[in-house]
């Protein structure tokens, strides 16, 4: 009876988010970057309440100037906020409009600062660079499907999908899981993580992070994932070995942008 109730407080739920999203953004045309990230910091909310929030001191504090440099170097102006989430997954992300996540898991894979502004920058690459725009027309044009699905799978206590990224949404309320739903399982094109580790690479440079961290990182990160379900920034990318050799391409672009930084960091503080 509970779990009834609980299923059809979800659908009530589901069809006045619907409403309200038919509402304020078009359907079947490419919205408009206001209409995305109001839509995108909607759900972004619905993460922050649902979440458990890390209480370690010295990581939220390197999270957040990391954060700030990124953002900074980006020149973007959004309205750029940071969380970082108690949780054993190996993930980041940054939503459209800046709304950025850092799972505690991904901590001790980074080892430095500098690959941990290598993260982020690629991140906030893919919301700069508005890649998931059309992605999340198309997507906000299925939402019924999604909502349902969330619904469906979050009463009967389980995701259908087997992604990393899906598994994040388990203790979400039905509502902001098919919002974030739309938003997480969407999947970037290999040319879009090609250019998110272009850009992200020249952001932590400029930011002050020695660039060449970028290549190591996703040496750290292939390993760390092994037997996993890969993280949002591993699901679509080329071999790690392709990967690195075009990071190693692009670094004299780079590294020109890193001598110009303002500040200069290097690796930053090693993360234990
Ligand atoms: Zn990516």
């Amino acid at each position: 009876m509970k779990t009834q109730l609980r299923l059809f407080t979800l659908i009530l739920t589901l069809v006045s988010v619907l409403s309200s999203g038919c509402a304020s953004l078009p359907i079947g045309k490419e919205p408009s970057d206001a209409e995305i990230n109001a839509e995108a910091a909607k759900a972004y909310a619905e993460v922050k309440a649902k979440s458990k929030l890390s209480t370690n001191a010295e990581w939220n504090a390197m999270v957040q100037r990391v954060a700030n440099r990124i953002a900074a170097s980006s020149g973007e102006k959004f309205n750029w906020e940071t969380i970082l989430i108690e949780s054993p997954e190996v993930n980041a992300w940054c939503m459209p409009g800046g709304k950025m996540a850092v799972y505690t898991g991904i901590m001790p894979v980074l080892k430095t600062e500098a690959a941990l502004a290598a993260v982020m920058g690629h991140e906030v690459a893919h919301a700069t660079r508005r890649h998931g725009k059309q992605r999340y027309a198309r997507a906000i044009k299925e939402s019924l499907a999604g909502l349902v699905i969330g619904a469906g799978a979050i009463a009967a206590g389980q995701l259908l999908c087997k992604d990393a990224t899906c598994k994040t949404l388990t203790g979400l309320g039905g509502a902001a899981a098919g919002l974030a739903v739309t938003f997480f399982s969407r999947k970037f094109s290999r040319d879009d993580e090609t250019d998110a580790d272009k850009f992200g690479q020249i952001y932590m440079a400029k930011a002050g992070y020695d660039p060449s961290e970028a290549g190591r990182l996703w040496d750290r990160m292939a390993a760390a994932s092994g037997g996993q379900a890969p993280p949002e920034f591993l699901s679509t990318h080329p071999s790690n070995t392709t990967r690195k050799s075009a990071l190693n391409s692009w670094l004299p672009e780079a590294q020109a942008a890193y001598q110009q930084a303002p500040a200069k960091y290097g690796l930053g503080a090693p993360i234990k």
